[in-house]
């Protein structure tokens, strides 16, 4: 199955990579040396550590620090062409990608293999309309959206004078108590006890409600009832609200309905509700598996095979969190080993030699979730880390992790400072980005509730 390439590339096979996620980017550093061509391609010019989101969301991390150009990370592979462009469809059976560049060209990029690493988008399950009122964290827009709503919640309340609406301000409804959910809740309450308590006359940012709802009973589920319990224990003391085994089942710009196991709805007045719960193929998958027959899973993930490939066609392979395989969970340890197995079993290839025997296995290193200064849990393995010394583990493993020397030792100096002192310094806002998150907010807050709000306690 050796690719032949053409003349523009000297004979070497061409790779296209679609995504530059951790599953694109190990794929195409394990392809640096090789004899192929690569063409690494996304619709974002940076590679984005996803895990600390929440921290450039919640004032901490410049964008910087969690995302770097995927030209500058490439510059040194010189069989690796960078190109910023929007994958939009596959033909399979010729071989080619079809990408639209910056300002409209559509292009075809012909392959010999091809590695698709798209990742996932967050999933409503079925209610995209509640996007608009309760916003997602999966890319740096996202993430900068949120800060501006959030950081625009307490100016907004600081500015009001008319109590109920100062209260509605100062609510922040966070939906899903898996990590994100619990890390974004964990930092709004402690930016209102910590960074902002001295910071406004009018209002005591303390009074800052965070509720966090979940279908479950308890948060972190994922990490077992042990950690499960310490999480719980650490967010009461943080004065996180936990309303668990409640489905949200309307969300508009006065806040939510939540229906309680009994069947009971209560709506619940908040300015701020973000979506911290589950994940989804984008279309991109279903156009990949129309154009090859590959099956999907219930969230929309292509089905693969122990070597990633599709069935059919040995030379697509999918990896990251876009593929599904033995019900491996979405972490950036799983994108990051399927990644590079992709790109040593085409290196393999290239070079005239079978393809890796062993198929894919995934090596569980655990996980982790921050949840307060001084407070986080890690599990790996039979390791159960909670309280401090989870908190330490944690920081060793994001330094780790975190892509670029630059950005490790300026992520780990901001750490020292925010820690010590409380401050974050990035959160950059005008009066003219407020007023727009204003408009859209409070001449809502006046209207009468709907029925179903209406036939809701209103809290
Ligand atoms: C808020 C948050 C916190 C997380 N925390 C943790 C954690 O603590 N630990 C952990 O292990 N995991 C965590 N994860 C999960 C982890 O980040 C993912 O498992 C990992 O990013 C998946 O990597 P990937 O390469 O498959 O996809 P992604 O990282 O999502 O990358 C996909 C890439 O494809 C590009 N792309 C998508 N569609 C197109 C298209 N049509 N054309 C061109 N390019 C396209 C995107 O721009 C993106 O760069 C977290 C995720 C989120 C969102």
């Amino acid at each position: 199955m050796a690719g032949q390439g053409d003349a523009t590339t000297g004979g070497k096979p061409k790779v296209v990579i679609v995504g530059g996620g951790f599953a694109g980017l190990f794929a195409a550093r394990a392809l640096r040396r090789s004899p192929v061509s690569v063409t690494l391609v996304d619709r974002s010019e940076h590679h984005l550590f996803q895990p600390l989101l929440y921290q450039c969301a919640t004032g901490i991390l410049s964008e910087g620090q969690i995302a770097l150009p995927l030209r500058s990370l490439m510059r040194k592979h010189r069989n690796i062409e960078f190109t910023l462009a929007e994958v939009t469809g596959f033909n399979v059976e010729e071989r080619y990608v079809i990408a639209g560049l910056p300002g409209g060209r559509t292009i075809h990029l012909p392959y010999d293999h091809l590695i698709v690493a798209a990742g996932v988008r967050q999933s409503y399950f079925g209610h995209d309309e509640f996007a608009a009122y309760a916003p997602g964290m999966k890319t740096l827009t996202d993430a900068l959206a949120i800060r501006q709503r959030v950081f625009g919640a307490f100016e907004m309340a600081e500015s009001t004078a008319d109590p109920e609406e100062r209260a509605r301000w100062l609510t922040f409804a966070m939906v899903g108590a898996g990590p994100t959910g619990v890390e974004l809740a964990g930092q709004i309450r402690e930016l209102a006890t910590t960074t902002l308590r001295k910071e406004y006359r009018n209002i005591n940012p303390q009074d800052a409600r965070v509720i966090l709802f979940d279908g479950g009973s308890e948060p972190l589920a994922a990490f077992g009832p042990k950690l499960a319990a310490k999480a719980k224990s650490s967010l009461d003391k943080l004065g996180v609200e936990l309303v668990m085994n409640t489905v949200v089942t309307d969300v508009s710009v006065r806040g939510l309905l939540a229906k309680g196991h009994d069947g009971t709805v209560v709506h619940h007045s908040a300015a701020t509700v973000l979506w911290t719960a589950g994940v989804e193929a984008p279309p991109l998958a279903s156009m990949l598996a129309k154009a090859s027959g590959a099956g999907q899973d219930r969230a929309g993930r292509i089905e693969v095979g122990p070597d990633l490939s599709i069935a059919g066609f040995p030379e697509v392979m999918v990896v990251g969190d876009l593929m599904s395989l033995d019900k491996l969970p979405g972490l950036a340890e799983v994108a990051m080993q399927s990644g590079h197995y992709a790109g040593v079993r085409i290196r393999k290839l290239s070079k005239g030699e079978a393809a890796p025997a062993k198929p894919f296995k995934y090596h569980d290193l655990g996980s982790a979730a921050y949840i307060a200064r001084g407070k986080a849990v890690v599990k790996a393995g039979p390791l159960n880390l909670s309280g401090l010394l989870g908190w330490v583990a944690w920081i060793f493993i994001h330094i780790g992790f975190l892509t670029g020397f630059r950005n490790r030792v300026t992520a780990l100096l901001t750490w020292v400072i925010a820690l010590s002192s409380g401050i974050r310094r990035e959160r950059v806002y005008t009066v003219e980005q407020i007023n727009r998150l204003s408009e859209v907010y409070s001449g809502h807050f006046a209207e009468p509730l709907d029925g179903h709000e209406r036939q809701s306690q209103d809290r």
